[in-house]
């Protein structure tokens, strides 16, 4: 089987996923999945009081 490496767009992380995976795997972590999508919905807001 051959792997092949990418890299999260949320955490930046390097990870290995199976080559026939490769295209459902996005992130490296479920977490990082679902934080992805909480950012896509927070976009329209621009408010940052909270850090
Ligand atoms: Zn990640």
């Amino acid at each position: 089987m051959r792997y092949v490496r990418k890299i999260c767009p949320v955490c930046g992380n390097e990870f290995t996923v199976l080559e026939k995976m490769e295209e459902k795997a996005v992130y490296c972590t479920l977490r990082c999945f679902l934080e992805s999508q909480n950012k896509m919905s927070e976009d329209e807001d621009s408010h940052s009081l909270s850090g």
